[in-house]
């Protein structure tokens, strides 16, 4: 089938470009993700995505980047759900005096609204794939967002196929996250640009919050280590103490003796000379 693969970037693009090229497809991708931000990193992504799939013969479309629509559409969603949980902080705060960050608060957002602004990120990137697809004279869409197990593979199924219907054209999907190791391989192998986050703004700051998190639970982790060394380390030097406590009343024990039976034979020798 003539197939236009939406692809989010290029590492995530090698394996399902293999996988369906190998199925019968033949491929062109399309690269519509306003989401990313700022402009250089989408910009990077591109570049990256455009060496790689020039060297494989496979052309690159490139969409309109366009924040504002991402903002409408998904990013609002984002910060509402964010507002909330501040606001609730906010409350708590008043009452018992405590201080939260606005990591701890990128990090307590309901998962269900998290799920609800990626799934309003999907629709705009994929609905847009769709159009274009039709336009063009492509038999169906795909994406390659469903190699990466950080993503909403269901919900990215569901708008593939949402998408490619109210096109009338072909909705492909494939659950590619068995290959996302073989695709982490393969792109450090060709030294590509890997980017740590998903796209948007919001994700940069999940991120950054999970690295932070993880950074402290290591933290903690050593410390609590240490702690257990430390107290290991004085248990040894307390049984050394009483090891050499009991070593110097027993020398003394024995000195006093020597000094005993040193004054008894020199007492029998003055004894005999007499
Ligand atoms: S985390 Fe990724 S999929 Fe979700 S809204 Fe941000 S860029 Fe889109």
């Amino acid at each position: 089938m003539k197939l236009l693969l939406h692809a989010c970037c290029g590492p995530c693009s090698l394996e399902p470009v293999r996988l369906l090229q190998a199925a019968g497809h033949d491929i062109a991708i399309y690269y519509a993700n306003s989401n990313i931000a700022p402009r250089e990193e989408y910009a990077h992504r591109l570049a990256t995505l455009e060496d790689w799939a020039k060297s494989e013969g496979i052309p690159v479309i490139e969409g309109p980047y366009d924040p504002a629509t991402w903002e409408e559409a998904a990013g609002r969603i984002g910060d509402a759900a964010l507002a909330d949980v501040q606001a609730a902080r906010r409350e708590t705060q008043s009452a018992t005096g405590e201080d939260a960050s606005l990591r701890a608060d990128v990090l307590s957002v309901d998962p269900a609204r998290r799920e609800a602004r990626c799934r309003a990120c999907y629709r705009l990137r994929l609905e847009e794939t769709a159009r274009v697809a039709a336009e063009r004279g492509f038999d169906g869409i795909g994406t390659t967002l469903s190699v990466s197990p950080y993503q909403y593979t269901q919900v990215i199924e569901q708008e593939v196929r949402r998408a490619a219907k109210r096109e009338g054209i072909e909705g492909v999907f494939e659950d590619f996250r068995p290959y996302y190791d073989e695709a982490t391989r393969r792109s450090r192998a060709l030294e590509m640009y890997r980017q740590n986050y998903c796209g948007c703004r919001i994700s940069d700051e999940e991120a950054a919050a999970e690295r932070a998190e993880r950074k402290a639970q290591r933290a903690a982790a050593k410390q609590a280590e240490r702690a257990e060394h430390a107290a290991e380390i004085a248990a040894a030097e307390a049984e050394l103490k009483q090891h050499r406590a009991a070593r110097a009343a027993y020398d003394k024990k024995q000195a006093r003796k020597r000094a005993i039976l040193k004054s008894l034979r020199e007492q029998a020798k003055q004894e005999v000379s007499e």
